[in-house]
């Protein structure tokens, strides 16, 4: 390679080595399970997006092998030309009525999801209003259309209005409001009762990524326009990476929008479809959601949630502002959280540690996620590892 392209590369990752954060990649060397043998040390994971253990789910399996005996491994072309199969269409039906829609398509990821569908909303003229701590997929895919760009404080329907007052001077064809459901850093729970009631005054569409809410949130983990009971939303994307534990994105919404998709949306013109062993594991998932198991999976994630948001607070950690399964265990600078985040792994417990800039400086933190599927022992072993940790490091 040309020499001065080499000389970049070692400038990126000195810049990355003196800052402190280049890192090199955790291995998983077993099932994501809730406990996982990772870099060759058998830990309690708390870092899985795996919430309901979907992921290693006898039925998701045996739906994937019956499916490649049945179909074969690939799809073979894009949704467009020859690559729509009849499974895909099945998952489709099935998700609409998941999320209470008249319909919905289906994604490669959930990151493709979001560029998908702001790539066919907005355009020259339009104009859309993100929260400021949506999701990379969320700003990149409005990066990708020419519409004018706004950005209300976090979670602040105060500023959000100021922003649609502010906005009304000007006539723009679409107004799109768009937030993440649940913030994937704090937990938070977006207030979406209150951006559809400003919506419907101001006239805009409603759009939620519910990527860590779908199969956590709501009835059966419908999503959170049903857990917050918001009446009328126009568009829900969701993925099918996390809680259903396979993988991919959908966007669930009017038939008409759907339609538009089809012809418009890129990820889906010109990107294969899924191959059939993944779409019919997410079938498979969707209909656990929505089956007594599903509900008792979900109920055991928030009673093991509580468990251990009490247990952290007890010890006298700082979990911010969580509502989630996400809790966050703040302890300050950047190099802190890091160290904090080793020493857990030394002592058998994985929560990454995620710094600035993914978070604000003075809010480094390991992130903890708690599944369905750990023990009452895994728990009070990880907080036993906390607590330990903790005071040696006189975070507590
Ligand atoms: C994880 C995530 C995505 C990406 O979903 P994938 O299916 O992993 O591509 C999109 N949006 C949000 C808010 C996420 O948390």
């Amino acid at each position: 390679m040309p020499e001065a392209f080499e000389r970049y590369l070692d400038e990126q990752l000195n810049g990355l080595r003196e800052q402190g954060i280049f890192r090199t990649l955790r291995q998983l060397q077993s099932p994501q399970g809730p406990r996982s043998t990772i870099d060759g040390h058998s830990v309690i994971n708390l870092s899985s997006n795996n919430y309901l253990g979907l992921a290693t789910h006898p039925a998701l399996k045996q739906a994937a092998i019956n499916a490649i005996e049945e179909y074969g491994v690939g799809s073979g072309a894009v949704r467009t030309i020859i690559g729509t199969m009849s499974i895909h269409e099945e998952l489709e039906a099935l998700l609409a009525q998941f999320k209470g829609t008249e319909a919905s398509l289906v994604l490669q990821s959930g990151f493709t999801a979001n560029q998908a569908v702001l790539g066919v909303i907005l355009g020259d003229g339009d104009l859309v209003i993100s929260d400021e701590l949506n999701h990379a997929s969320i700003i990149d895919g409005i990066r990708l259309t020419k519409a004018a760009r706004k950005v209300y404080k976090h979670n602040d329907t105060a500023d959000l209005e100021r922003v649609l007052q502010e906005s009304q001077g000007v006539s723009h064809r679409n107004t799109v409001i768009v937030t993440d459901g649940v913030f994937s850093m704090d937990g938070d729970i977006a207030p979406l009762d209150r951006i559809a009631e400003l919506a419907e005054r101001y006239g805009a569409i409603t759009m939620v990524d519910d990527a860590h809410a779908s199969g956590v949130l709501g009835p059966h983990g419908s999503g959170t326009v049903k857990h917050l009971k918001v009446k009328r939303w126009d568009i829900h994307v969701g993925t099918l990476s996390k809680a259903v534990g396979a993988l991919g994105g959908y966007v669930a919404c009017s038939r008409k929008l759907r339609q538009l998709m089809e012809h418009r949306a890129r990820p889906f013109l010109f990107s294969t479809s899924h191959p059939p062993s993944v779409t019919a594991s997410c079938i498979a998932a969707i209909r656990l959601l929505q089956s007594p198991e599903g509900q008792q999976l979900i109920d055991q994630m928030w009673a093991n949630t509580q468990m251990f948001k009490a247990g952290l607070a007890s010890l006298g950690f700082n979990t911010g502002i969580s509502q989630t399964p996400i809790t966050p265990v703040i302890v300050g600078e950047p190099a802190r959280a890091m160290q904090f985040s080793d020493e857990l792994f030394k002592a058998g417990v994985f929560a990454q540690g995620i710094a600035f800039p993914t978070v604000a400086r003075d809010k480094g933190r390991v992130r903890t996620i708690v599944t369905a599927t750990h023990s009452n022992a895994d728990l009070e072993e990880a907080l036993n590892v906390f607590e330990s940790v903790g005071r040696r490091m006189q975070l507590i």
